[in-house]
């Protein structure tokens, strides 16, 4: 297993889904843990214990809200102040919103680049001198299939996506020459919140039950026709994170099912 034993990993809306999985992955493989995100405070507690508790690693959370850079900022230094450095960033904090382009609400098309996009820059902009200092570091932004190819009604969410692959390569490109890397994860169907809601709207749109809504929504798109884990995008978080990964650089890895391979 790779070790990243005392390393100090930020990953950005981790009290649900993906988040959720990428910070139990980064603590089982040693990394003191930074969590973030919304939700009732004692769920986030109980997750925060419980991976302190099977992990033997320390534990923090932030609810820095991702829309807003000044809190981003204090997110990183709280960070820095807790474990002593900031090593891994994972930007994973993301919304959705459906609807045909000219019917997309305004509101909706700000709070979706703001948290799909913009966090990253925030995030990384702010992390980036405390990786320098001790010249390591693994960012690691989880865009999407719909980083590489679009889909209807989600124009706030294949921009950000694909704005999130452009970040990547350019901070890739910026920290070349140095023990810094940055690479972009794409997921296909995670079986989370996020997607469970496409799910039952789907159902309901559709007037058909939520499992033969759930297996219509595979059909579409991923040719697997299964669904990818938190479990198995937290493994490739961890590669990313190791020695054998120091040369990965700007890429972004498909886990999709060959959704994108069509
Ligand atoms: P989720 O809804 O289960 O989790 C989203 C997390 O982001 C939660 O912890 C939530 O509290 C947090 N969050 C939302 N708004 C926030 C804000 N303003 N500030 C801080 N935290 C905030 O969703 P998920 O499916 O686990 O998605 C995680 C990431 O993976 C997202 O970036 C999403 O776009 C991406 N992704 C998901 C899928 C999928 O199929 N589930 C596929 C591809 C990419």
């Amino acid at each position: 297993m790779t070790r990243l034993k005392d390393k100090a990993a930020v990953v950005t809306g981790s009290t649900s889904g993906i988040g959720l999985g990428i910070a139990r992955a980064l603590a089982q493989a040693g990394c003191n843990i930074m969590l973030n995100g919304f939700g009732e405070p004692a769920a986030i507690e109980s997750e925060r214990a419980q991976i302190k508790k099977d992990f033997g690693v320390r534990t923090a959370f932030s609810p820095a809200d991702m829309t807003k850079p000044a809190e981003i900022a204090a997110m990183i230094d709280a960070t820095a102040q807790e474990f002593g450095s900031v090593d891994i960033l994972v930007n994973n904090a993301g919304i959705q919103h459906t609807a045909p382009v000219e019917k997309f609400p305004i509101e909706r098309w700000d709070a979706v680049i703001a948290i799909d996009l913009s966090a990253s820059f925030h995030t990384i902009r702010a992390a980036l001198p405390h990786m320098a200092r001790r010249n390591w570091g693994r960012i690691i932004n989880i865009a999407s299939a719909h980083g590489l190819v679009a889909s209807v009604e989600k124009v706030a969410y294949v921009a950000a996506k694909h704005g999130v692959l452009g970040v990547t390569k350019v901070v890739a490109l910026e920290t070349a020459k140095t023990g810094i890397t940055c690479n972009a994860i794409c997921p296909g169907w995670v079986l989370t919140p996020l997607v469970q809601k496409q799910i039952e709207a789907r159902a309901v749109r559709e007037k058909i039950p939520v499992e033969q809504a759930k297996t219509e929504l595979l059909a579409e798109k991923q040719p697997s026709q299964e669904f990818a884990t938190p479990e198995q995008i937290g493994a490739v978080a961890v590669f990313l994170c190791s020695e054998s990964a120091a040369q990965i650089r700007g890429a972004a890895l498909s886990v999709d099912g060959a959704w994108t391979a069509q």
